[in-house]
C-alpha cells in the first residue's frame, strides 16, 4: 500500500511539522564501531553519542577471551542464537540463575532478577507492583520507560520537580493517609543533563512516610561505587533501597536489564509481571557475555577514575568558554537552546569528525534542547580538548 493513502494523510502533516520545527529524527546506519570512533556512509567520527561509558563494548581483550572461552567450549553450539522461548516456559537458561547469583553476591543483597532491556524492566515492575488505590511520585525529568510503566499502572500518579525533595515531601505529606501504599522513583544519574539524585535524602522520606522507594541506576551502575554497583553503592545505601534497577546496555557493554530486592518481590514478579512473562528470553550467549562482564566489574575501577577525570576536564572547559552545563557525571549537557540552532552546532561538529547528536523536545523540555556529550573511560584529554572552539564556530 503506497504511503500516499488519504488514511496516511495526518501521519504526512504531523511528519511536516516535526521537520518545519527541527525536530524530525531518522535512522542512520553505522558501518563500523570501535571503542572511540563509528563509521557512517565511509566517514569516520570521534564518537560522543554513545552509551558505552566504560569503553568495554569493543574491547580487544575483553572480545578476544570471550571469544576463546565460545570456541574452546564449543558454545556457538550449545547455546545457540536464541532462547526460543519465554523464561517462564524454556528460555530459563541456567546461566540466568549464575547471572542472578553474582548480582546478589555484588550488591550482597538476597535476590535479583534479570529483564530483555531496562524499557520492560520499569515498565513491567512499576505496572506490577502498584494497584488502584495506591500512589507513585516520580522525578519529573525520569526516563520515558518510567512515564510509560506510570501510564500501564492502575494507581494514581503525580510528578515531583526535578530533584525538588521539599515538594516531594509535600505530596508525601498530603497523600500517604489517602492512599494503601506510594512507590517513589528517582533516576540516580539523570539521563539527559547527567545530575545527580541525593538518594540519602529519598531514603530519609521513604522511612518517615512508610514508601516504597525504586532508584533506576542505568547511567550509573558500573561507573560508581567501589565495586561498580552505582550511587546506592558510593552513598552506602544499598540495603536502604527497595529496588535498584540496572541496565546491561550502557557501560555494562551488553543488553538487558537487573533488578535487586528482596526474595518476596522477586516471587511477585515472576508471578505478575507482564514484560517478564511474556517476552521471549535472552539468549544464553548474551547471558554469558553479560556474565563475564559483571564478574570483571570490581577490578575496573581504573576505567571509573580516567572517566571521572576526563568529565570534571570536559565540564570546566565548557564552563571556562562561557557555555551552560551541568551535571555531576559524564553525561553533559551544553544547553543551546533553539532546536534549530542545536541541529545546526551538531551538523558543525559532524564536519569536524565528532558525533555528538542534538536533543531535542520531547525527550527535553521546550527550550532546553542540546547536545548531550557522554563520554567514554576510552578516549582521552586529546580527543576533546577542541569540541568548545568547535561548537563556539571558532577556527580550529
Ligand atoms: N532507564 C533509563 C534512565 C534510561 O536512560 C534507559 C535507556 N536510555 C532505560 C531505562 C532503558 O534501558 P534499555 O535501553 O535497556 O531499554
Amino acid at each position: 500500500m503506497s504511503f500516499k493513502s488519504p488514511k496516511y494523510l495526518d501521519f504526512i502533516t504531523e511528519l511536516d511539522q516535526l521537520k518545519s520545527r527541527d525536530q524530525f529524527r531518522s535512522l542512520v546506519s553505522i558501518s563500523d564501531k570501535s571503542s572511540k570512533y563509528i563509521t557512517i556512509k565511509d566517514k569516520k567520527y570521534l564518537n560522543l553519542s554513545s552509551n558505552d561509558y566504560l569503553g568495554l563494548a569493543n574491547d580487544a581483550e575483553l572480545l578476544e577471551e570471550f571469544s576463546e572461552t565460545v570456541y574452546k567450549d564449543k558454545l556457538f553450539s550449545k547455546l545457540g542464537m536464541s532462547s526460543a522461548s519465554s523464561r517462564l516456559l524454556t528460555g530459563n537458561h541456567e546461566l540466568y540463575e549464575k547471572l542472578e547469583d553474582e548480582l546478589c553476591k555484588l550488591y550482597d543483597r538476597e535476590a535479583s532478577l534479570v529483564f530483555s532491556s531496562g524499557y520492560h524492566a520499569n515498565t513491567g515492575i512499576i505496572s506490577a507492583i502498584t494497584k488502584k488505590g495506591d500512589l507513585i511520585l516520580s522525578d519529573k525529568l525520569n526516563h520515558a520507560s518510567i512515564i510509560d510503566g506510570m501510564r500501564l499502572s492502575r494507581a494514581d500518579f503525580l510528578r515531583y520537580n526535578h530533584l525538588d525533595y521539599e515538594h516531594l515531601e509535600k505530596l508525601l505529606e498530603i497523600n500517604h493517609c489517602k492512599y494503601k501504599s506510594i512507590l517513589v522513583i528517582s533516576e540516580s544519574i539523570f539521563s539527559m543533563d547527567g545530575d545527580r539524585a541525593d538518594l540519602k535524602k529519598l531514603v530519609d522520606l521513604k522511612n518517615k512516610y512508610n514508601s516504597i522507594l525504586m532508584i533506576d541506576e542505568a547511567h550509573a551502575a558500573g561507573i560508581f561505587g567501589n565495586n561498580g554497583c552505582g550511587i546506592c553503592e558510593e552513598d552506602n545505601l544499598i540495603k536502604d533501597i527497595d529496588i535498584i534497577i540496572g541496565t546491561f546496555g550502557k557501560a555494562l557493554a551488553s543488553v538487558g536489564a537487573y533488578a535487586i530486592f528482596d526474595k518476596t518481590i522477586k516471587e511477585y514478579l515472576i508471578n505478575k509481571m507482564r514484560p517478564l512473562i511474556f517476552t521471549t528470553a535472552l539468549p544464553a550467549l548474551n547471558l554469558c557475555w553479560t556474565l563475564m562482564i559483571i564478574r570483571a566489574l570490581p577490578e575496573l575501577k581504573s576505567r571509573r577514575q580516567h572517566l571521572s577525570e576526563i568529565s570534571d576536564f570536559m565540564r570546566n572547559s565548557l564552563r571556562n568558554n562561557g557555555f551552560v552545563t551541568g551535571g555531576e557525571s559524564q553525561i553533559i549537557p551544553v544547553i543551546i537552546g533553539e532546536n534549530d540552532k542545536t541541529v545546526k552546532i551538531s551538523q558543525r561538529l559532524k564536519d569536524a569528525g565528532i558525533w555528538l547528536l542534538p536533543i531535542r523536545p520531547p525527550t527535553v523540555p521546550d527550550g532546553t534542547s542540546r547536545l548531550r556529550i557522554s563520554l567514554s573511560a576510552s578516549l582521552q584529554k586529546g580527543d576533546i580538548s577542541k569540541i568548545p572552539d568547535i561548537i563556539k564556530g571558532e577556527p580550529i
